[in-house]
This record gives C-alpha cells, structure tokens and sequence, in this order.
C-alpha cells in the first residue's frame, strides 16, 4: 500500500472512530444484544425428573472401553494410552491371555482411570491404535465419595447407554435407573414425544 493511500486509509478510520464514540454505538449495540436475550423465548431443561441432555458425538465424556462385534476386548494393553495422557491418570497391567477374550493374546489384567486427575483432553484416545478407547457421552459423575471416580476395565467395558449412532445434542425424555452406586438419570431414547427428538 502507498503511502498515500495509507494516510487516506487512517483518516477514515479515524472519521468512523469518531462517529462511533460521538454516537454511543458500541454501547448500543451491547443493549441490543441484551434487549434480544430479554424478548427471546426460555429454554429451560426440566432434569432430571422428565428431560436429560444427550451431547454431540464429539462430546468427550466420561471414558468406554470398546469390543469388536464378536465381543473380544479392542484393548491389547499396549499402554500408549498412559504414556500419553499428561496427568498420568490411566494405569495399565498387561497379561497374555488364550482365551480369546481380546483380539489379541496380550489383554489388559488392570485398566484404570482417574477421573480426578483426568482433564478430558483426548490424547488417550488419539492414541489408541485399536480405537479400544474411546470418551463417552456420560457426563455426570457427582458423588460424595472420590472412589466413585476410580473406574475400572470392567466398569469401562460395559454397553455404552447412548450408541455411537445416535446424534446427540439433544434433549430427549428420562429416567431413573437404581444401580449399586444408587439412582442413575438414564437417556430414554425411545421418547418420541420429546420436541427435539423431531431434529433426529
Ligand atoms: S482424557 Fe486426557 S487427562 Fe484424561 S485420561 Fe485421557 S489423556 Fe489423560
Ligand atoms: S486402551 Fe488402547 S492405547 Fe490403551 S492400552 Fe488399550 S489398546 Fe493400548
């Protein structure tokens, strides 16, 4: 840019500049934005008694360990999920196994994960070669005692409540569940009547 264009350039700033403050400009378009959020309908999310937000997909949630279609554990215990993670959070214990349990003959003994620690980054799962690991769709976790964020391989392993499928985002009907660590809010993905089921 020429010199002089650049000039011309800054002089029009500076007129608009001008104006803007002369104006309250800024200003007003801030109680805009209020006076929008002011007018605009509420929504409000009646959990956990009738509605339960499902996420995204790409949510990342509390930790799934996965199996293949036959059933056999992904996980080869290969431990480049605890190498990665930057809390040292996950703890690995390799074992050979011929039972077919896994898809290999080295399987997980211990695969454990604290959720204390653990800042749902991702780079476990970014690093698992089986995509054995995978972060969920489950997000609460509030509990009076802190073991109850020490999860296990056999925790871990069980079916995932909502399927990968589904698209989440949504708020879709609830349920109570009681299971031994008490009474759970489960996603009741059936529950057509829900209004934002109709995005599915
Ligand atoms: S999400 Fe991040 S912090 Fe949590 S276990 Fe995985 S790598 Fe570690
Ligand atoms: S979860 Fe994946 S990265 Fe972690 S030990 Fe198992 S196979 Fe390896």
């Amino acid at each position: 840019m020429s010199a002089g264009k650049y000039m011309e350039k800054k002089r029009e700033c500076g007129i608009r500049d001008i104006f803007r403050r002369t104006f309250f400009i800024d200003f007003i378009k801030g109680l805009m934005v209020t006076l929008r959020y002011n007018l605009s309908k509420s929504v409000t999310v009646r959990y956990p008694d009738t509605e339960k937000w499902v996420p995204f997909p790409r949510y990342r949630g509390v930790h799934t360990l996965n199996r293949d279609e036959k059933g056999r554990e992904l996980c080869v215990a290969c431990e480049l999920c605890a190498r990665a993670c930057p809390t040292k959070c996950i703890t690995v214990v390799p074992m050979e196994d011929d039972t077919g349990r896994g898809i290999a003959d080295r399987v997980a003994k211990v695969w454990k994960v604290d959720l204390v620690r653990c800042l749902f980054c991702g780079y476990c799962e970014d690093a698992c070669p089986t995509f054995a690991l995978r972060l969920g769709k489950d997000y609460e976790r509030a509990c009076t005692d802190v073991s109850c964020a020490l999860l296990d391989r056999e925790e871990l392993l069980g079916p995932a409540e909502v399927p990968w499928s589904f698209d989440g985002g949504v708020v879709v009907g609830a349920r109570f569940e009681r299971g031994k660590g008490g009474i759970k809010v489960a996603a009741d993905l059936s529950d057509e009547k829900s209004p934002w089921f109709e995005r599915q």
